[in-house]
């Protein structure tokens, strides 16, 4: 018998139970759900010193809206660098994911991640708390950009009708949450009977905020490190996002 491996196995039966006999789960997941794609997490201690190494400022001042509004041609240096990764693929946790949705049982992903790999994984109802890198604004004009768009301006990207800046649909340091995006987050949690928390040390905000709305039966929580909400969620696996999701919906 390995006693490492069993209290484990008896959490992801758990959470497979709980699973097959539910029809309204919400998925609330943050940067620990990407990284099996292989997009860093750059607020995780190494990302915050790695970025004020390359680049001089720490990811919070680069990501300001004070930062974009007088540093533009820096910010998108920073940003095309390092936060859009169009090449990396949806992993394990994003197809199990879009498998439970097309099952019927999961209503709603809401997602701190701007990568849009829940939608390439086929996912349909995904609330993105900050944004998308996938969407561009002209800040004049508001005329839609694609991100090819964004990528192929050498300098700061300019809107073709107005010459206004585009920018980025991500929320920046200092900037508020998209108020419809946010109540569709509330109403999507407040409505769930289960609710799983995955990939985020829940330390940043609105993840830990969001919480408080559920008042269904179970709050699952998978991460692999320690979070503040630990000791109040009915299941709590300490695993890889991905492993455990492809474990549990192949086995439905
Ligand atoms: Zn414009």
């Amino acid at each position: 018998m390995n006693d490492k491996t069993d209290p484990i196995n008896k959490q992801i039966s758990q959470l497979h139970h709980i699973i097959e006999t539910s029809e309204n789960i919400v998925f609330l997941g943050g940067a620990g759900v990407s990284t099996g794609s292989g997009i860093p997490d750059f607020r995780s201690e190494n990302g915050i010193y790695r970025t004020t190494r390359l680049y001089g400022y720490p990811p919070e001042k680069m990501l300001s809206r004070t930062f974009f509004q007088e540093q533009t041609i820096k910010f998108y240096d920073f940003y095309k660098k390092e936060l859009v990764h169009q090449d990396k693929a949806p992993n394990d946790a994003h197809y199990a994911l879009a498998r439970l949705e097309e099952m019927g049982k999961l209503k709603a992903i809401i997602t701190q991640n701007i990568d849009g790999l829940h939608q390439k994984a086929g996912s349909q109802v995904v609330l993105e708390l900050h944004g998308s890198i996938y969407r561009n604004y002209c800040m004049a004009c508001h005329r839609f950009y694609e991100l090819s768009h964004v990528m192929m301006s050498k300098d700061e990207p300019r809107c073709l009708d107005c010459g206004g800046i585009v920018k980025p649909d991500v929320v920046l340091y200092e900037e508020g949450l998209d108020d419809d995006v946010l109540n569709r987050s509330v109403k999507a949690i407040e409505e769930a009977d289960v609710l799983i928390i995955g990939g985020t040390s829940l330390n940043v905000y609105p993840a830990a905020g969001l919480i408080r709305y559920f008042n269904g039966n179970n709050l699952v929580l998978i991460n692999k490190g320690d979070t503040p909400y630990d000791q109040q969620v009915d299941v709590l696996i300490r695993g890889d996002i991905g492993k455990v999701l492809d474990q549990v919906v192949n086995s439905l």
